[in-house]
């Protein structure tokens, strides 16, 4: 695709649905919870009686202030409840409780940056309250189309952004910084395969220095592969159109991940006019100055704080904290691996190096292990403690790093410390220059042909004789202590 983009400009714009962590609905006291039998969750209001009145949900309210605060966005004090109109089986009030005139945040931002993505500002337009729909099943019997009413009422927040994403790779930055967002906020918990959050993608893309193009919707797309996906095919249809003299016609267009296509649903020509009003039911949302800064002030530190902290604070790379604090159980089990290892040397301060370390286990081995078991951190079989103290025994030469992974994996398997299985199985490395010297007596006085290869000028002989000691000392021998004892006794 980059070879189109030369001249091309893509401009892309989300509208990205999460769900908010609050136990009951918008509008009702139903549980707003999810994976229960079909239609437990439901209030006479959820299913659309009439007469019933809307009770509004303060907690959501809350939390989506939150959220606003969270991008830095501007809380609107006074704000509306809107009728979205339109009939569907999956929302038997005949419309849709949302904000459409004054929604309740509006003009904040998230700042994206990557090793490929240059620091960018992407604005958001506005966060509005609303409720989700039903779920209409198609697939459950033969003849007839079922109606699952959980999801509707359920709370909603709808995250708008200007078109300010141009590439597939900003798109993605993008929402995994937003979902980072939300979840250190615990506004949303931003699980995409349950639907908790969903994104539209709007794309569409011009000559460079042109006005706008026309955009094209594409709904529901719900993982960041297929977002990825759906935006290159997305672009490439609308270059080869033009290119060929055709025009793009906006549109809601649905991604097929098998075929990862995006094929037409409804033109906008088709698009229903949903008469907007303001809800009678529900009084002016009126939020007080003193209700923001309580939240403001209950608010912990957010995922770009954090980074900033651990590279000003711990002298870590850029990418490495924002591996850290991608998750917020990911940053929770690094700091108290750091604590924990400020106990082991009695509160004295840690070094840059051992955070180093501490860094390195956790993104490499523990990641690794993880993700072969398919656990996350919090499942992790090696706490905090467990792994700092096995840090603490490679800081100070009793193990290599090398025997350290052998330790990592008997710790996980067996659930003993580090200390403990070095001890019992006499893993602890070998810095007695006695010892080792021994061995390397042994060893050159076994193979004088290939000493005297090596003195003769076969220099490579070296790492030859390095493996042999490291068997002959089951790996336990401090590398630079062998390698510098070897050197010598070999020069002779
Ligand atoms: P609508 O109300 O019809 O959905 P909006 O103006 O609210 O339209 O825009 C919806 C989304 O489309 C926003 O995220 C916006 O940034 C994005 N968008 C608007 N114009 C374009 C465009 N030309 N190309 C790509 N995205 C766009
Ligand atoms: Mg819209």
């Amino acid at each position: 695709m980059s070879y189109l983009l030369k001249d091309w400009e893509v401009v892309i714009g989300m509208e990205v649905h999460a769900q908010i962590i609050t136990k009951t609905k918008l509008f009702s006291s139903a549980p707003s919870s999810f994976g229960e039998e079909p239609n437990e969750n439901v209030a006479f209001i959820d299913a659309g009686f009439p007469g019933m009145l809307p009770s509004l949900n303060e907690h959501a309210i809350d939390q989506a202030i939150r959220t606003g605060l969270g991008i830095s966005g501007h809380i609107n004090l006074n704000s509306y409840f809107d009728r979205k109109n339109y009939f569907y089986p999956d929302l038997p009030q005949g419309y849709q409780i949302s904000q459409f005139f004054i929604p309740l945040v509006s003009d904040g931002y998230i700042d994206i940056e990557s090793k490929n993505v240059q620091k960018k500002r992407i604005r958001i337009e506005r966060i509005h309250v609303e409720q989700d729909a039903g779920k209409n099943i198609h697939d459950k019997d033969p003849y007839y189309s079922l109606v699952d009413l959980n999801r509707a009422g359920v709370p909603l927040m709808e995250i708008v952004t200007k078109p300010d994403i141009s590439s597939p790779e900003e798109a993605c930055l993008f929402l995994s910084k937003l979902r980072t967002m939300l979840r250190y906020l615990k506004t949303c918990n931003g699980n995409m395969e349950e639907g908790s959050m969903r994104a539209d993608i709007n794309v569409s893309v011009r000559r460079k220095g042109e006005p706008l193009g026309t955009r094209v919707e594409i709904k529901n797309v719900n993982s960041l592969k297929f977002i990825a996906e759906a935006i290159n095919y997305e672009v490439e249809r609308q270059i080869d159109l033009i290119n060929d003299g055709g025009k793009v016609v906006q549109e809601t267009r649905l991604f097929n991940s098998i075929t990862c296509e995006t094929k037409s649903l409804r033109t906008k020509e088709d698009a229903q006019d949903y008469r907007y009003f303001t809800d009678p039911d529900i009084p002016m949302l009126k939020i007080t100055e003193d209700r923001v800064n309580k939240i403001k002030d209950s608010m912990l530190e957010l995922p770009d704080q954090k980074k900033n902290r651990y590279m000003n604070d711990y002298g870590l790379t850029e990418y490495d904290a924002s591996v850290l604090i991608s998750e917020p159980e990911i940053a929770g089990y690094f700091e108290s691996a750091i604590s924990e290892y400020t106990v082991l040397v009695n509160n004295c301060e840690i070094q840059q190096s051992e955070i180093k370390l501490i860094t390195n286990w956790i993104s490499s081995e523990l990641f690794a292990k993880l993700n072969s078991e398919q656990l996350a951190i919090e499942q992790s079989k090696i706490s905090p403690k467990a792994l700092s103290e096995l840090v603490m025994l490679i800081n100070t030469d009793v193990i290599s790093g090398k025997i350290a992974k052998d330790v990592f994996q008997i710790m996980w398997d067996t659930g003993d410390s580090a200390v403990k299985i070095v001890d019992e199985k006499g893993m602890r490395q070998i810095t007695d220059t006695n010892a080792i010297e021994e061995s390397i007596r042994k060893v050159l006085s076994e193979n004088p042909d290939k000493l005297q290869e090596y003195k003769s000028g076969k220099v490579k002989l070296f790492g030859f004789f390095v493996g042999l000691l490291m068997k002959e000392t089951k790996g336990k021998a401090n590398p630079q202590v062998l390698n510098k004892l070897l050197k010598e006794y070999m020069d002779k």
